[in-house]
């Protein structure tokens, strides 16, 4: 058995097809008529870029918008002025070929990118190998791997799966993906998800002990890989992918129906998204509005930041799209593990606890924070948008804030710009001390949306991302959920909504606890949905009072995650 990274849920059997992106030699030669040289770079160029679009117009007529953009990315790079005219200045200059010339100034790039570290950065090291590698193929007149024609049942193995590659892939034949490479957030990975086909990625050194034929048998799920496996766990994980398929298709009964409990407590059902275009997953699993839209992510993957107008396009389409239901809408929650290298901001010495969120937007209030707010604000026209700050942790954060958005009310009405007058304005409640304040806040705040995510990480002082003490980096323990029932209390007591955004929304050890606390709203990803939906339509919060007493009595974690698993048999 292989183990990587699950990146795609759900279980693939098949046959393995290895796709090995043919090795280009790449020679340095040298020429003395340059200006063809670089007319020949051109053609390829043109040739390049219209493949891209062809690539990027069948993915998102086939997928969906959000998945073209990665290659609409691609084509941004390929038309970069400074990447293509550095070339063609190796080319005049150093007087070699167009090949050798996008591999020395693509391969410093893409290094770069790569040194950075972070996730993000990596994969636009990955976009700009694939865009070189494709740039060169067209030079040397080289074929790409025909992905779109594999014969059915086969489980796609490659060392990586670029995007180019991952686009031609027609999910009624792949039934699974396994990579070396990759990581959960890689955009092969996000496009499996999209695709709804079992991947496994970051396994290391597969390629070495699997040949075309071999029959693999993967858990998107766990991240377990089999090569050729016995009949017996070949039938366990044949009745496991029957299982899964047969959940999936039971859950779509839960479309269209109120989120209620057996005792007629409502509770709203919603989402988190990071673009626009999440919001078609949204729709289509039946969400009941927007409970948190990362705005970082219209920050991310690109070179400037977005204008006020962008940003005023992409808050009108979701706030358009959800048609008055709620959508609440996070202010830019960068720094800690979100960096974004053109905002120049320094690495600090503790991120999570540095200049970072809503202390780096007051701090940064004309060039970043008042654009943001007034496009937030001129969308909120168009919808039942609402403002949530980011890792506040003192009122005055709040108040300053509040201020900045009551400042750009009075510019609007001055220029006659239509906004909603009662916009709400709440707060994460994601820090210690907003938790112990939560009374105070609650008085200010129009809402709560409590992120357990962070809340977790900084009630237990541990690392969100760091494995070495990720035992200590659960909801279940004690200390915080004691918290979390704290700031449930303090918003009903105060008469404002209390939902939750993190991870633990959707968590069904958490689920009949947080219903027993009150919490009003549950925000998660499009699919937990409804999932969660059939969980919360199963209980009484009467009966589940005694359960949270029960829950909140013990000592440990453990004892509470026993405890819970056997309460939902699990
Ligand atoms: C959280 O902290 O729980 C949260 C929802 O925000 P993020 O994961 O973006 O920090
Ligand atoms: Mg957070």
């Amino acid at each position: 058995m292989y183990k990587g990274t699950s990146a795609s849920a759900g279980i693939g059997i098949g046959k393995a097809a290895i796709v090995e992106d043919v090795q280009l030699v790449i020679t340095k030669e040298t020429v003395s008529d340059t200006a063809s040289e670089i007319a020949r770079f051109k053609a390829a160029l043109e040739q390049s870029i219209e493949d891209t679009r062809m690539l990027a117009a069948d993915l998102a007529t086939r997928v969906g918008e959000k998945e073209a953009e990665i290659l609409n990315g691609h084509l941004m790079l390929l038309s970069d002025p400074m990447l293509t005219g550095e070339i063609e200045n190796s080319i005049t200059k150093d007087g070699v070929n167009s090949e050798y010339a996008i591999e020395q100034v693509c391969n410093t790039y893409a290094d770069m990118f790569a040194s950075m570290g972070d996730e993000l950065m990596q994969q636009r090291a990955t976009d700009m190998r694939d865009i070189k590698t494709r740039m060169q193929k067209v030079l040397m007149g080289v074929a790409s791997v025909d992905i779109a024609s594999l014969p059915a049942g086969t489980v796609l193995v490659a060392k990586d799966l670029t995007p180019s590659m991952t686009a031609g892939i027609n999910p009624a034949n792949v039934t699974g993906i396994v990579t070396e490479l990759g990581g959960r957030t890689s955009h092969s990975a996000i496009l499996a998800r999209a695709l709804e086909i079992p991947a496994v990625v970051a396994v290391n050194d597969f390629l070495s002990h699997v040949k075309n034929g071999d029959e693999i048998v993967l858990d998107g799920s766990d991240g377990c890989v089999y090569v050729n496996p016995e009949p017996a766990v070949k039938e366990e994980y044949g009745k496991k992918r029957d299982a899964f398929l047969q959940e999936k298709k039971d859950l779509e009964q839960y479309i269209g129906k109120p989120t209620v409990t057996k005792d007629g407590v409502h509770v709203e059902l919603v989402a988190n998204i990071g673009k626009p275009e999440d919001v078609d997953k949204v729709l289509q699993y039946d969400g009941e509005g927007i409970g948190l839209f990362r705005t970082e992510f219209l920050f991310m993957d690109r070179t400037a930041m977005p204008t006020e107008e962008e940003q005023f396009e992409a808050y009108k389409k979701v706030a358009v799209a959800m048609n008055g239901k709620p959508v609440i809408i996070r202010t830019l929650d960068i720094g800690g593990d979100k960096e974004i290298p053109y905002m120049g901001l320094e690495k600090d010495e503790n991120p999570f606890l540095g200049y970072r969120a809503i202390r780096f937007c007051l701090d940064r209030k004309e060039d970043v924070y008042k654009p943001q707010l007034r496009a937030l604000l001129r969308a909120s026209a168009y919808g039942n948008i609402k403002i949530m700050v980011p890792l506040v942790t003192c009122i005055d954060e709040l108040r300053e804030a509040k201020a900045l958005i009551e400042e750009i009310k009075k510019e609007l009405d001055e220029a006659g710009i239509a906004y909603k007058k009662d916009i709400q304005v709440g707060i994460m409640v994601e820090t210690a001390a907003a938790s112990l304040i939560a009374d105070i806040f609650a008085k200010e705040a129009d809402f709560f949306s409590i992120g357990t995510n962070d809340l977790t990480q900084y009630t237990m002082s541990v690392d969100r991302g760091n494995d070495k003490v990720s035992y200590l980096y659960s909801p279940l323990n004690p200390a915080v959920l004691r918290s979390i029932k704290h700031i449930i209390a303090c918003g009903r007591e105060a008469g404002i909504m209390v939902g939750m955004c993190g991870e633990a929304a959707s968590d069904p050890l958490m689920i009949p606890l947080l219903l027993a606390f009150g919490l009003n709203e549950f925000s998660m990803s499009a699919s937990a949905i409804l999932k969660s939906r059939k969980l919360i339509t199963g209980y009484s919060t009467k009966e589940l009072q005694a359960v949270a007493d029960k829950a909140m009595s013990f000592a440990t974690e453990k004892e509470v995650a026993q405890f819970m698993r056997e309460f939902v048999g699990q």
